[in-house]
């Protein structure tokens, strides 16, 4: 990798310090390691929303508790770092997801992957759907593909192949948890193309099933909760992993406290950064790693039309409970890794995921951890209730759905406000606008989980897709 000259390294600026921010500056530092790298984060601490409390007895996570292999751009930073001794898998007991069915929760048909059934039988058993609406499902196989191309929502599609049951029951609460999104308004495209590609290539989901069934063994087809198998979680949590890629960069690269206020670009091609205490710096380019709306405030003044495309994408939020409690406090058999909540259920919670079932060290043996979720783009009326609220609806519903009693003996509240994009129909189309724009400003990257992406994953992937633009681009001035 050429670096920019021996006189003048190159001074980049990286504005946000999450996980997108860190990769960015480490990715930077392993492309150019003449480069100096600022990273400017706002509060007192980097990870943004990745953040783990450590309580006797509990270890906690305020919000992503892991992240998937299959897309490797998490792991492979780990590796690099020198951080993968340190990642554990999921516990290999109950790998499965649970969903709620009126009031009781019964495990997701076995091998049915967010909306494909890749096979037949644990449709037909499930006590989840009608037999007409397993019907419906089956019949998957007969509707005519679309191949008009066309952005499609979530519910669109899927109650177009399997039918409205399969939809309101099973995708809707699995996809549901992961995006907090209205299916009605999710782009598939953006979200989950493999989906429209197995319409596109196979006809439909279920060919698509019969046709990679012929193609793996049948020990890959046997292995059960082999998706779960795809998970990998710091083994002392999230802010491991920040702490230790901020470890990685030169002392004094990370200034905390320091939000940035005024990003402008001056006629030279010199970035100038003003920060919180009114000091200006002066930097050769700048990466900017910030969810769209903060990103779109700075970049007003660089431009206008930008900072509009970027105001456009939305965003929702959601409230995470941290329940820890005795396991003779909960009666349910906890013979999953949590459950999900169907719209139609009418419940105020979306999921509840089973922490200490998940992973190891989330608490000591004769505890439980419990993750709950509320809120998200189709109830953010959650968002603005008092933690005595919160409280009192947790404890309901955990009463009535785990067979919860006594008190409990940690409980935290976290409103995460705003944090998450939500990928609208006509996303990719607004993210490619927005990606042109860019391209006609020297000097410039954008990262984070509001464009191709929302999961650590791709937020490392479009860090380093950043830093390799601003190396690229410096080479070429
Ligand atoms: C509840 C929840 C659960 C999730 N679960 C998972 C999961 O299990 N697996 C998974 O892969 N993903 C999960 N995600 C998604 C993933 O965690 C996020 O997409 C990712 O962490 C976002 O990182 P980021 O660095 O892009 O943004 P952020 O974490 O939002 O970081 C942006 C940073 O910029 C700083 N900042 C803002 N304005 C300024 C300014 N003007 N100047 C300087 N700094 C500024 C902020 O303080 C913040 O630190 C979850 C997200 C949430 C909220």
């Amino acid at each position: 990798m050429m670096s920019q000259s021996q006189n003048s390294p190159r001074r980049v600026a990286v504005i946000g310090g999450g996980i997108t921010g860190l990769a960015a500056a480490y990715r930077l530092r392993e492309l150019d390691p003449q480069a100096e790298v600022t990273l400017f984060e706002a509060a007192e601490r980097v990870g943004g929303v990745l953040l783990t409390e450590r309580e006797p007895h509990y270890l906690l996570e305020h919000s992503a508790d892991n992240f998937i292999t299959n897309l490797p751009w998490g792991l492979e930073l780990c590796r690099r770092s020198g951080f993968e001794p340190e990642l554990i898998g999921t516990r290999p007991v109950v790998r499965r997801a649970l969903v709620l069915w009126h009031g009781q929760t019964v495990p997701v048909p076995e091998a049915f992957v967010l909306l494909q059934p890749k096979k037949i039988w644990p449709v037909v058993t499930t006590p989840l759907l009608s037999w007409r609406g397993k019907l419906r499902m089956l019949w998957e196989w007969f509707v005519p593909a679309r191949r008009d191309g066309r952005d499609e929502s979530l519910a669109s599609f899927v109650t177009r192949r399997l039918g409205r049951e399969a939809f309101d029951r099973l995708v809707q609460p699995l996809v549901g948890g992961i995006y907090t999104a209205d299916a009605t308004k999710l782009s598939l495209a953006a979200t989950m193309p493999q989906f429209l590609e197995m319409e596109r290539k196979h006809g439909g989901l279920l060919r698509a099933a019969w046709a990679e069934r012929r193609q793996t063994t049948t020990a890959e087809q046997e292995s059960h909760g082999a998706r779960y198998s795809l998970f990998m979680a710091p083994r002392q949590g999230m802010s491991s992993l920040i702490e230790h890629l901020a470890a990685q960069l030169p002392a004094g690269s990370v200034r905390l406290n320091t939000p940035v206020q005024r990003l402008r670009r001056a006629s030279s091609g010199t970035w100038h950064v003003t920060t919180g205490d009114n000091q200006e710096v002066e930097f050769s380019d700048v990466i900017v790693a910030l969810p769209a709306p903060a990103a779109a405030r700075l970049l007003d003044e660089v431009d206008t039309t930008l900072a509009g495309q970027l105001k456009q994408i939305p965003y929702a939020g959601a409230v995470v409970a941290l329940v820890g409690v005795r396991r003779s406090q909960l009666t349910h058999p906890l013979d999953g890794f949590g459950f999900v909540v169907p719209d139609i259920e009418q419940r105020k919670i979306i999921s509840v995921s089973f922490s200490s079932q998940k992973y190891d060290g989330r608490a000591s043996d004769d505890r439980v951890l419990l993750r709950v979720f509320m809120g998200g783009a189709t109830r953010p009326e959650v968002l603005q209730w008092p933690d005595d609220e919160v409280r009192s609806v947790v404890t309901r519903e955990l009463t009535e759905l785990l067979g919860l009693s006594g008190e409990f003996e940690v409980f935290k509240i976290r409103r995460w406000d705003g944090v998450m994009p939500q990928y609208h129909l006509g996303h990719l189309e607004l993210v490619a606008q927005i990606e042109d724009r860019v391209k006609a400003i020297p000097g410039l990257a954008l990262a984070g989980n509001a464009y191709r992406g929302v999961g650590i994953p791709q937020c490392v992937r479009s860090a380093e897709q950043a830093a390799a633009r601003i190396v690229g681009t410096n080479v070429a001035k």
